[in-house]
């Protein structure tokens, strides 16, 4: 994490001089939440809509903060203490950790896409710890907020960071990629999130390519080249740039050749190789993060021949294709963390591919945030279903819609639509025995994870 002393915080952040008793004084990371200061942190508070963070300042030195950011148009700061006085205290982390960036001679990876960022970095930095001092994108930290804290948080010598970044409009890869300049990018795919706010799958396409504005001279483009949206825009991109693409279609660089669905994840070949490889996580989707992150690792020279290393030990972030067991011998897939019509669609193949179970439940919730034509993308899932789920619940207005047309596909004493968690809960309890894997996802605010935890 950054060490520096607050005359140098100073000039790094843009702020203006600081009180000569302060100036020798070091700080030791940075931190944005008073109650998890660690000793030496510098405090950087926000002046929010309902609370305002500068009320903590005090506070955050009391529990062993070094120094605080003060933002100047908020009145009465306490003067005898360590204070970094700037315009705006996120432009001003912001602006902190871009020269950070700038000072550290690590390499980086960037990582966008509709679904999958979360799941592809940490596949890659496993990867990459096979040979490499590795630093990740801390839980979901990848907004222009967070990755500035990611960017904190390394150490100096870390070779490798592996960044990931999220966007919910046009703009913010940008800004993300610029500061962060990475040496790899990848764009895992495109799928419908944020289509209220980009209007279009071609409009996410573009805003997902912003990430190679930050690209550095001589680095690697990776991207999932199954997507013509990508593929079009990528051949018209002049640059010092190799590209490489991964994806099932035989034309990619890199393809995976013979999958076989086990019942805790996948084994499988890629073009070229005879070599097996064994994913100890579920679901094709993550054979095409596994891909993405193999091309990095190539990129950092790992070896192909070498990777199946990399992925033992492997394990997900929470609540992405969590492999569960409840007390009474059910299995359940927790996929509860977020939901979009690609990753459903995932979901369903995970389930469909799954072998070993006699009964198989998916639990489906709303997907929020779809815009306009959210209810045929709901009806859409529905109809993506086949004989091979034996039963579907719905939870959400929404989720009416996905059990209308699952209804088309399975008979009507097959799916259940429930607007109410409890009695959902009740009549699943009803059909689930040791025999039986349940999948539970939907968006995030329809807080899913309810339902797993009845499940356990
Ligand atoms: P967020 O935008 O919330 O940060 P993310 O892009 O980081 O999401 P993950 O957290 O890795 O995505 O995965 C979220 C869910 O998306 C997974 O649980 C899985 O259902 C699905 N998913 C993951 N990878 C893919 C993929 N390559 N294609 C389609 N769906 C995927
Ligand atoms: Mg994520």
């Amino acid at each position: 994490m950054i060490k520096r002393t607050l005359e140098e915080v100073a000039k790094m952040a843009g702020a203006e001089d600081i009180a000569e008793f302060a100036k020798a004084i070091e700080i030791k990371g940075v931190t944005i939440d008073s109650r998890k200061i660690e000793k030496g942190n510098l405090f950087v508070p926000f002046k929010g809509e309902k609370t305002d963070g500068h009320q903590y300042v005090e506070d955050a030195i009391k529990r062993g903060a070094a120094a605080s950011f003060w933002q100047k148009d908020v009145p009465n700061p306490p003067k005898h203490l360590p204070l970094i006085y700037v315009e705006d205290t996120l432009k001003g982390i912001q602006t902190l950790a871009k020269s950070y960036r700038d000072e550290l001679s690590i390499k980086v990876v960037g990582i966008t896409g509709s679904n999958g960022k979360t799941s592809t970095k940490d596949i890659t930095t496993n990867l990459l710890s096979l040979k490499y001092k590795v630093q990740k994108t801390e839980g979901n930290y990848n907004n222009h907020l967070g990755l500035p804290l990611t960017v904190l948080n390394l150490e100096e010598d870390t070779d490798i960071a592996v960044l990931e970044m999220g966007m919910s409009g046009r703009g913010e890869i940008d800004f993300l990629t610029r500061l962060a300049e990475p040496d790899v990018v990848v764009i895992t795919n495109i799928g419908e999130s944020h289509l209220l706010d980009l209007g279009s799958r071609e409009g996410i396409a573009e805003a997902k390519l912003e990430i190679i504005n930050g690209l550095q001279n001589g680095g690697r483009i990776i991207y999932f080249g199954d997507e013509p949206l990508l593929s079009e825009r990528i051949t018209k991109i002049k640059k010092d740039t190799e590209v490489k693409t991964f994806g099932k279609s035989l034309s990619n660089d890199l393809y995976p050749v013979s999958i076989v669905q086990k019942e805790n994840g996948s084994s499988f070949t890629i073009n070229g190789l005879t070599k097996q490889f064994e994913l100890p996580v579920l679901g094709d989707h993550n054979i095409l993060n596994a891909l993405a992150a193999m091309l990095v690792a190539e990129y950092f020279q790992i070896p192909f021949e070498e990777m199946d290393q990399g992925f033992k030990n492997l394990t997900l972030t929470n609540m992405r294709m969590e492999l569960l067991e409840g007390e009474n011998g059910v299995h359940i897939i927790n996929d509860a963390y977020n939901a979009s019509p690609t990753s459903m669609l995932a979901a369903i193949n995970v389930l469909e591919n799954l072998p070993g179970f006699k009964k198989k439940i998916i639990v489906f919730g709303d997907m929020l945030e779809l815009g306009p034509e959210e209810e045929r993308y709901h009806h859409e899932v529905g109809t993506s279903l086949s004989e091979e789920i034996d039963y579907v619940f719905t939870y959400g207005k929404l989720g009416l819609f996905i059990a209308e047309g699952a209804k088309k596909i399975l008979p009507e004493n097959r799916v259940f639509p429930f607007t109410d968690k409890e009695e959902l809960i009740a009549a699943l309890n009803k059909k689930i025995d040791q025999e039986t894997v349940v999948l539970v996802k939907a968006s995030r605010g329809m807080r899913l994870e309810e339902v797993v935890r009845a499940l356990q």
